[in-house]
């Protein structure tokens, strides 16, 4: 039987895990939440007291020793560490920017590649991130890039963080927003951009529910 792929790419914050969570219990897909690997892989690095911004070779070589698995409870993804569930831990502002800084890695990406790209061969799914439509999946039979303001997205974030009780203000959301914009279409690997064939799809003036059925619309016309 063939399996169906879709990939959805964007900035942060532009609603990319809701919606897509939404739409795959919609189709009875799968859904694959890619930003939370390179949380875990960046929740290992600060937990480990690695310098970062500056310790890339360090960051290399963490690869060789780690083990990151995804389980699904409940059609929950759950990110395992080493065998530590930490799903939780890895939602923090501090994980966000590690998570940044370790995804410019090659190596890092490459050991995760193979990864996404398993579960995507074996599973009907919607699968979320940066490269997705690009790198992971360029032959995707849907490829959509989710995105809205930078503001719309740092409210949205800031609401989100509020709800689970996470200390951050506005203006920090925001501009850690704004940095990891830039970071993550300025790296030279696997940079977050629209893949050619991707269906651009702007939430900053729709609400969630418009942006679910958006989606699952534009999902449904073209598989
Ligand atoms: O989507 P989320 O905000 O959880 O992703 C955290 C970080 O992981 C992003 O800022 C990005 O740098 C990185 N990422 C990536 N490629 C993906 C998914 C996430 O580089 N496919």
């Amino acid at each position: 039987m063939k399996v169906i792929n879709v990939a959805i790419d964007g900035p942060a914050g532009a609603g990319k895990s809701t919606i897509s969570r939404k739409a795959a219990a919609e189709l009875g897909f799968i859904y694959i939440d890619t930003g939370a690997l390179y949380r875990t892989v960046g929740l290992n690095a600060l937990r480990l007291g690695v310098d970062i911004q500056n310790d890339e070779a360090v960051i290399s070589t963490l690869t060789d020793d780690l083990k990151v698995e995804l389980k699904f409870t409940d059609g929950e993804q759950r990110m395992f560490l080493n065998g530590e569930d930490v799903s939780s831990d890895i939602r923090t502002p501090e994980a966000s920017m590690a998570a940044s800084r370790v995804s410019a890695v090659p190596k890092v990406r490459q050991y995760l590649f193979d990864l996404q790209k398993n579960l995507a061969k074996s599973n009907n799914c919607i699968m979320d991130g940066r490269d997705i439509g690009t790198v992971v999946l360029p032959d995707a039979d849907v490829k959509i890039f989710l995105t809205a303001s930078p503001e719309a997205r740092a409210e949205r974030r800031y609401k989100e963080l509020k709800e689970k009780g996470v200390e951050a203000s506005y203006e920090e959301v925001l501009n850690d927003m704004i940095k990891r914009d830039y970071d993550d279409s300025h790296r030279a690997i696997a940079p977050l951009k629209q893949a050619d064939d991707a269906i651009l799809c702007d939430t900053s003036d729709i609400d969630l529910q418009q942006s679910i059925e958006l989606i699952i619309n534009t999902i449904k016309e073209n598989i």
